[in-house]
């Protein structure tokens, strides 16, 4: 006699892409999981363990939960795949536009994933969407594969329409998308380089798509209604839309663990800081965790910031020496008499957005800063840079009506490429973002109302839950056939 009936049975193995972006939402989604029972190990390389390990040791302190989270290592080198040594996550390339053949040497990971998946034999597999690989190992071993996709539907439907055209015979500076639920204009210089030009292992990962068993998606019903019900009519694959993620870290330890990157402000002293501001009167300023800019760009940012008069937060990474950007006198007239802080390197944007100081967020407009703006209820100033950011930009600007956008052009991984973005449109875009304009309030407005949508889907009985609930039933009775199968 087979017996599975609840989600206690299930072992499922969580597969990030080596990127903070795509690691951080994999391990609450693990934890989503866990929280229903089921038995989540998450599998990654050793040198990507120290990223996740706090966030999971905070996980497992808690004594509700059925089976403790564990962390499977992947022992391997990329050396032989022409990556070098110690390059474990795409953070430590200078230049983002490595991520295919990045994803390309990570099918080295295939082997000692294998020799883990038949040491374990889970009920299923969710990986990311960049390890196409994924697929022969689901099959071989008899389960279900569920794809994660660290990125908004609207991006994967804009990008399917954006196939269909002939993007070469395309002579207006900026175009419509035929099709779609709302007017969306968009330029060629905004597409990134795998609309473009899609490189091969983009079509593997289509085909991976097509022979999962569907997509979980990190967003929710109310943000993107009429995307998905358009993704629904068109039967192209199952979706499930369980987020945002990000909500589940409740407690302000583990929004400060999640990432667990060094930083050069310890949390006690940014919260001081944040706690002597007025209500809503910071702007929080971020570009995630890859992005590069040129010391004239810094430069232009710094002057913008201060030019604006508005206190800010700014997180500052992979920037060189501040005295190649920073301008004269800017750490005395500026950090030193309180105005605004630094943090170089990682800051926990969680626990920044949602203090109630905060008041808007520059965003690059990476999928989850969108979310988490999005959850905390701040309008955004959109800064798109590369990848998927321009579609981004175009959700919460244009579809939303929470944004203002910064007037970026150019999609592109490399920063000189970029065009530059000038202090005073810097210094007008906070100030309409911050000011008590109609249109600010209505901007404010939309946004507040949108983080209540957001924290309602994740609670009990709310859409994110119910589709997560419904995902737990399929993975049940696709397991209770498998086992009945094999009597
Ligand atoms: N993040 C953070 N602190 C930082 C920079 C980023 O906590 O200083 C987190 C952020 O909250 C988000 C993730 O890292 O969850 C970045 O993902 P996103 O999709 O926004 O951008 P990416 O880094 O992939 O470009």
């Amino acid at each position: 006699m087979v017996s599975v009936s609840k989600a206690d049975d299930l072992h499922i193995f969580f597969l990030p892409f080596l990127a903070p972006g795509h690691m951080i939402p994999m391990v609450d989604l693990a934890r989503i999981f866990a929280d229903r029972g089921v038995k989540a190990s998450v599998v990654t390389t050793t040198g990507n363990i120290p990223l996740i390990q706090s966030t999971v040791d905070l996980a497992n302190a808690d004594p509700s939960l059925r089976h403790h989270i564990q962390i499977l290592p992947l022992h391997l080198s990329f050396s032989d795949a022409g990556i070098p040594q110690g390059y474990e996550n795409l953070t430590a390339f200078r230049d983002t536009d490595v991520v295919f053949r990045f994803a390309s040497a990570t099918c080295k990971l295939e082997a000692p994933f294998s020799q883990l998946l038949h040491a374990h034999r889970p009920d299923c597999i969710v990986a990311d969407i960049f390890y196409p690989w994924a697929s022969r190992q689901a099959k071989d071993l008899g389960i279900p594969l569920l794809l994660f996709h660290g990125s908004s539907l609207f991006q994967t439907v804009s990008s399917i329409v954006l196939r269909e055209l002939k993007l070469d015979e395309i002579t207006e500076e900026t175009f419509e998308l035929p099709g779609l639920p709302h007017r969306i204009r968009i330029s060629l210089s905004e597409l990134p380089e795998f609309v473009r030009r899609p490189p091969e292992f983009l079509a593997w990962m289509s085909e991976c798509a097509r022979d999962s068993h569907g997509m979980i998606m990190n967003s929710f019903y109310e943000l993107e209604r009429e995307y998905i019900d358009l993704a629904r009519r068109s039967n192209y694959m199952k979706y499930w839309f369980v987020g945002p993620v990000s909500l589940h870290n409740r407690h302000p330890d583990e929004k400060i663990a999640r990432g667990n990157m060094a930083a050069s402000v310890s949390s006690d002293q940014y919260l001081k800081w944040l706690d002597s501001k007025k209500r809503r009167s910071v702007l929080y300023v971020c570009f995630g965790s890859l992005c590069r800019f040129t010391a004239a760009q810094l430069h232009e940012i710094a002057r913008g910031l201060e030019a604006s008069g508005q206190p800010f937060i700014w997180v500052v990474r992979h920037a060189g020496e501040p005295a190649e950007w920073m301008p004269e006198g800017f750490e005395k007239r500026v950090i030193g008499e309180g105005k605004g802080l630094i943090i170089h390197g990682w800051a926990p944007q969680l626990l920044i957005l949602n203090h109630e100081a905060v008041g808007g967020f520059v965003t690059h407009c990476g999928w989850n800063s969108c979310l988490e703006a999005v959850t905390a209820g701040v309008p955004v100033i959109t800064w798109p840079l590369f990848a998927d950011q321009f579609f981004n930009e175009k959700l919460l600007v244009d579809v939303q009506g929470i944004g203002i956008a910064i007037g970026a052009t150019v999609c592109s991984d490399r920063a000189e490429e970029r065009v530059l973005v000038k202090e005073d449109r810097i210094k007008k875009a906070v100030n309409e973002l911050m000011g008590d304009g109609k249109e600010a309030e209505e901007r404010r407005r939309k946004a507040k109302e949108l983080g209540v949508m957001a924290r309602k889907a994740m609670e009990e009985g709310g859409s994110s839950y119910l589709e997560m609930s419904g995902l737990m039933e399929d993975l049940v009775c696709m397991k209770l056939v498998r086992l009945t199968k094999q009597m």
